[in-house]
């Protein structure tokens, strides 16, 4: 496929192979975009700017409403092209490509919601007889920087209210899984996005990401991706506005009077969805010493139960990771853990790109598998004596994406939120779990800035506070 540019699709003779992560196979190949195509695509988008900051409410609702109803119409096919570049399985695929629908639907909405507020001025000595208000107006040009793992619905999560607010957006999707965010760009033209203010560069980021993010033209970069990205990205980015969506390595605890049944189903799902390479995955369960065995022994075979192979089969539920590498790399942790003291319930075996659904029993909280973020499918089990000490363990760690346990006792339910320091908080689910509208986003090193279209565009435009005298 092409890149998009300045309101055409060009190629460039460096290319990029864009590989199925189940066997390697070379499904299309993408331009690698050079520090010339980067600087053409920002002098764009500053026209781009203008021309959507002059574009009525109702316009810009027009067109996201419309590229909703070409998503939907072509739902299978984005759903396959995720799935066939990201290595999720065929239902995870199709089922992003639906949420991206959604996406993008909220965000053509909240293009007819961007209020001010009238400002009671003679609360302040001597500003009676003013009036004063403020007008939300866009930030101008805004970079999207997207990760691997959900390659339709996080550039959704960017670019819809970026549009919806009346700014351009110049999409930088994932070196790994370009496909189904060049199917986006094509579908937000055909909707009638004026081709100045989307653009869609494909290109390694540790190339480009530097004069992207650092060009002082750009006025917001919106990041979801790793700590260490993120991190340079704000070192580089200077006097901008920064959304950081990071990484996590999110705690689940299990109170001696969960439902067992109940919490291995849901660690089963939470931990496992997309081979664990999802940024809320529940991936450190903390359980009550009491019922530390019996939940080793209801989750087991939930656990033994998850099919792995081809993302494309339908019958399969845990796809490849997307890269080799990264299932070799999960496999080395979980062997370091157990030569550290743990041990392995099921799973730990590795062949390719796939790596065995596994569970990693007896882990100390200062292991790698606990401490860092794995990402992959695997989940480490830690036993604890009181909610203090869970709750303890689980905000030691500088991430704090997200946290969830699972107790039928309120005061403890209202403990556990009150004193963990995480962005979001599930009580009797695992901590995978997010509906598109809702505010979301990291403390700590999991980020700055929330998403979620209402919330996006509160990070995507600035407030002009206005006197009349
Ligand atoms: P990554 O940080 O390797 O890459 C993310 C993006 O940054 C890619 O487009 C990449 O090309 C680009 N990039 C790389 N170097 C850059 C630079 N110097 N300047 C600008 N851009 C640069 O992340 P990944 O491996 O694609 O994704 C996995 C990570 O994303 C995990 O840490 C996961 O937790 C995180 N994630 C977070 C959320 C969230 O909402 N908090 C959601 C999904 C994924």
């Amino acid at each position: 496929m092409k890149m998009f540019i300045n309101g055409e699709w060009v190629d460039r003779d460096s290319k990029i192979d864009v590989l199925n992560p189940f066997d390697g196979s070379v499904i299309d190949t993408v331009p690698r975009a050079s520090v010339e195509d980067v600087k053409a695509a920002i002098a764009t988008a500053v026209k781009g700017s203008e021309i959507m900051a002059a574009m009525p409410a109702h316009e810009r609702y027009k067109i996201l409403h419309r590229a909703s109803e070409l998503m939907a119409e072509r739902v299978q096919d984005l759903g396959r092209t995720i799935s066939t570049e990201e290595g999720k399985v065929i239902g995870e695929g199709v089922g992003e490509a639906g949420r991206a629908v959604e996406t993008m639907t909220m965000s053509a909405e909240e293009a007819k919601r961007l209020y001010g507020e009238t400002i009671p001025l003679d609360g302040s000595t001597g500003a009676e007889g003013k009036f004063g208000f403020t007008l939300r107006i866009p930030c101008g040009v805004v970079v999207a920087i997207t990760p691997f793992n959900f390659p339709l619905n996080l550039v959704c999560h960017k670019v819809g209210p970026a549009l919806a607010s009346g700014n351009a957006v110049i999409v930088k999707p994932a070196t790994d899984t370009p496909l189904s965010a060049i199917k986006l760009t094509e579908i937000l033209v055909e909707a009638g996005v004026p081709c100045e203010a989307i653009q869609c560069l494909t290109g390694s980021g540790s190339e480009i990401g530097d004069v992207l993010s650092g060009d002082p033209l750009v006025r917001k970069i919106s990041f979801t991706g790793s700590r260490d990205v993120g991190e340079q990205i704000c070192r580089n980015a200077g006097l901008k506005k920064v959304t950081m969506e990071l990484g996590a390595n999110s705690p689940l605890v299990v109170m001696a009077d969960a439902d067992l049944e109940k919490v291995a189903s849901a660690t089963a799902v939470t931990g496992f969805a997309n081979a664990g390479q999802v940024c809320i995955s529940t991936q450190r369960v903390l359980v009550d010493q009491e019922v530390y065995g019996d939940f080793i022994e209801v989750l087991t075979p939930k656990v033994e139960a998850l099919s792995v192979g081809n993302q494309l089969d339908e019958s399969v539920s845990v796809g490849p990771m997307v890269r080799e590498q990264d299932a070799v790399r999960v496999g080395s942790w979980i062997e370091e853990a157990i030569q550290d003291g743990a041990r392995i319930v099921t799973g730990g075996g590795r062949e390719g790109s796939l790596h065995e659904p596994t569970i990693v029993a007896d882990v100390d909280p200062g292991m790698r598998i606990s401490c860092d973020e794995l990402f992959g499918p695997a989940v480490g089990l830690t036993r604890f004596e009181h909610i203090d000490e869970a709750i303890t363990v689980a905000n030691n760690t500088n991430y704090g994406l997200s946290a969830a346990i699972f107790t039928e006792n309120l005061s403890d339910a209202m403990k556990f939120v009150r004193g963990v320091h995480s962005g979001n908080i599930n009580v009797n689910w695992g901590t995978q779990w997010r509906a598109d509208l809702m505010p979301y986003g990291g403390l700590k090193d999991s980020g700055m800035g929330k998403e979620g279209p209402k919330y996006a565009i509160e990070e995507m435009t600035e407030l002009k506070m206005v006197v009349i005298h």
